[in-house]
């Protein structure tokens, strides 16, 4: 059971990621560089006093998911694009896992509405003992009736103190092999819509990892980036960018990162693509449900 003391928790990270989209929706338009617009939503977590639960998520059009922007990342938000923008915040290793889409052309208005339907109404049936294949049932249903389909290689999850994905999975289709139902505790609903396949494929390209943790001695060089690395995000998500602050460490942490994922110390989280390459629409709320209550903390 959550304690008052850990609600409180995660109610002010739901509170800080609130805050900072109401910055993200100043700064990002169409002309704005990406690597400003993370920089400058991941300070502002900093400066209320949270941290990021993982680096800013980017996603541009087809990009469906987990780009954040290389410090050598020139490129803007495209005229007329699709903007996804998913940020997490951790209080003490309490996390809140948020998302909205932008759009800078009305013809992508249906598709974004139907992703925001979508996590409205899933919101509305969760409550402890509901399955999860259930609000996998309604967003699935809301999106088709939308006219779009949803991206079922994408989905919910539990959240856990400085666990993003606690294993527990919500889908976002009608997935009936999923027992799951919903118990007390922490759960990110995030459905994504497509006008494409309805599926995720990965690119060649990584931009956040996670540390494994270890008890091995590691060779000295190797030893001293997982230290500095894992002082500050244990394992979380990192991207390098955070831990380079000029073009020699580029190259130190780029070589440093090849040495952990030798030593299968590294995780990869490579960009999800749209398969078609279809624009993708996303909305995410972190809810807390305890036996009295469900609380939306980032709404
Ligand atoms: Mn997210
Ligand atoms: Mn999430």
């Amino acid at each position: 059971m959550l304690s008052d003391e850990e609600i409180k928790k995660l109610l002010k990270a739901g509170d800080i990621a609130k805050r900072a989209f109401s910055i993200a929706e100043k700064i990002a338009k169409p002309g704005a560089r990406l690597l400003d617009v993370a920089e400058r939503i991941e300070r502002y977590i900093m400066e209320l006093g949270g941290e990021p639960a993982f680096p800013v998520n980017i996603g541009v059009n087809h990009i469906a998911a987990h780009y954040t922007p290389t410090p050598s990342d020139s490129s803007v938000i495209p005229d007329d694009s699709i903007v996804k923008i998913d940020l997490g915040v951790h209080v003490d290793g309490y996390i809140a896992d948020s998302a909205i889409t932008l759009y800078y052309n009305p013809i992508y208005e249906p598709l974004v509405e139907a992703s925001r339907r979508a996590l409205e109404k899933a919101i509305e049936v969760v409550k402890p003992g509901v399955r999860a294949s259930e609000i996998g049932r309604v967003i699935e249903e809301t999106i088709k009736t939308h006219g779009f389909k949803p991206i079922k290689n994408l989905s919910g999850h539990g959240l856990e103190r400085y666990t993003i994905h606690s294993g527990v999975v919500i889908p976002n289709y009608h997935d009936r092999l999923n027992l799951y139902r919903i118990r007390e505790g922490v759960y990110a609903l995030e459905p994504f819509a497509t006008s494409g396949a309805g599926l995720v494929v990965e690119g060649s390209l990584v931009t956040i990892y996670a540390l494994k943790p270890t008890s091995r001695a590691l060779p000295g060089s190797t030893r001293t980036l997982y230290e500095r690395i894992y002082g500050s995000r244990k394992t979380l998500p990192f991207t390098p960018r955070w831990f380079i602050k000029n073009p020699i460490d580029e190259e130190a942490v780029a070589r440093g990162l090849m040495e952990l994922r030798n030593l299968k110390l590294l995780l990869e989280y490579p960009v999800l693509i749209e398969k078609e390459k279809a624009p993708v629409s996303q909305f995410e709320h972190t809810v807390v449900v305890t036996s009295r209550e469900v609380l939306v903390t980032t709404l």
